[in-house]
């Protein structure tokens, strides 16, 4: 048979490094999963039965590719009580989650060949949606020692004629790393002096365990060059619904509903009509699993900082932990196989969020208590055994 073609621009895309590690642990017994990056909550019940009355009602059509019209209402408010900044519903998109925001401001606003600062360590998915979307990945460095934050010079160093958009994540996946207000006010004036666009991925910004997380969108004269990417997934513990939103300039939001029409339709309409009783819901329920995942994070941070060697980065928000183990083995791919070899436990290497994360292990604390405390107490036996 003649071979099939695939396209060289999906053949050279690695497969998601996180997903390898569940992959590896199929089949294995006693398995603790601190790999996948998502609220082990189930969604508020009420958001369920809310969603669930709202499809009977007749709530399983398309909706308008922009978004249902009722939750763009709702999100305008919201946005502009929360930044400050007038966002109507027409500078609101309602996306397939927060990588559904990702595809469609990538595309509406690259050439091919143009340059996306990236802040390492990153989620490592940005990798391939600026690839798909024929940018050019510029990583800009950081370590644990500057707090996971770059020095803005750093940044302006790595800007060329190239470059276009600036990513940012707070709070950031995997450091749990919030960016500060005056760095905040230094991108902002960088930005505009270099016409970048700054796209701020923020999905994780009600999980913050200190002051709520400052946005670039609300530095002056941000607003009209940032696009903020949001989602229910993580705050509402709804990540099997698929619904996120973006908002930013009108005008590239009129672009971008092109790009989400031709690849999505919409969003799904009963994943949008729970994201409207999200809202409606009372907001308690997103404060207590915050403080479920606070204790969480301090509990195996504190365990994991009293092992010998094991450097820890406290996180200001997100559920993630980020464990420096370069003393044992730099190499993080293989420390995190052996870790789930001989205990069982999945953990997601450092390197998969670029090579300032190398030598570390990425937890997440998205398991009950009781399981995360055993994960980690494997992962002590695991480290004060530990022979390459
Ligand atoms: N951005 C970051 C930093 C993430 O960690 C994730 C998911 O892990 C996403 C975006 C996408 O989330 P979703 O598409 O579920 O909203």
């Amino acid at each position: 048979m003649q071979q099939l073609h695939i396209s060289s621009s999906i053949a050279q895309l690695r497969f998601s490094v996180i997903r390898e590690m569940v992959a590896m642990a199929r089949g294995m017994a006693r398995v603790i999963n601190l790999g996948i990056g998502e609220p082990d909550f189930t969604t508020p019940a009420e958001i369920i039965d809310q969603a669930l009355r709202d499809a009977h009602r007749g709530h399983t059509h398309y909706t308008p590719s922009q978004g249902d019209p009722e939750l763009l209402d709702r999100l305008a408010e919201v946005v502009s009580r929360k930044t400050g900044i007038a966002t109507p519903a027409a500078s609101i998109l309602i996306t397939v989650g927060g990588m559904g925001g990702l595809t469609a401001a990538l595309r509406t606003l690259l050439e091919s060949g143009d340059e996306v600062l990236l802040l390492e360590p990153h989620f490592p998915d940005y990798l391939a949606h600026i690839t798909l979307a024929g940018g050019v990945a510029v990583a800009v460095p950081s370590s644990l020692a500057e707090g996971f934050i770059p020095p803005v010079e750093r940044i302006a160093a790595a800007i060329t004629p190239r470059s276009r958009v600036l990513l940012l994540n707070s709070p950031n996946n995997p450091t749990g790393a919030v960016l500060p207000g005056d760095f905040l006010d230094r991108v902002a004036e960088l930005a505009i002096r270099h016409n970048l666009v700054v796209l701020s991925d923020e999905v994780y910004d009600q999980i913050v365990f200190g002051p709520p997380a400052e946005s670039v969108y609300s530095r002056p004269g941000m607003a009209e060059r940032t696009l903020v990417i949001n989602s229910f997934s993580k705050t509402y513990a709804m990540t099997g619904w698929r619904v996120g939103y973006c908002y930013g300039p009108t005008r590239l939001i009129e672009q971008m509903v092109k790009v989400a029409n031709y690849a999505t339709a919409c969003a799904s309409s009963v994943g949008q009509r729970a994201a409207i009783a999200a809202l409606a819901t009372d907001q308690a329920v997103v404060d207590l699993m915050r403080d479920r995942f606070a204790a969480r994070v301090a509990m195996a941070g504190d365990r994991l900082a009293a092992l010998p060697g094991v450097k820890i980065f406290r996180p200001q928000g997100s559920f993630y932990l980020l464990a420096d183990c370069r003393a044992y083995n730099g190499n993080s791919r293989e420390l995190a196989i052996d870790l789930l070899r001989r205990q069982q436990v999945v953990v997601v290497p450092g390197y998969a969020f670029g090579a300032s994360a190398e030598g570390c292990l990425r937890i997440a604390c998205t398991r009950p208590e009781a399981e995360l405390g055993e994960g980690i107490e494997r992962m002590s036996t695991f480290l004060a055994t530990y022979r390459q």
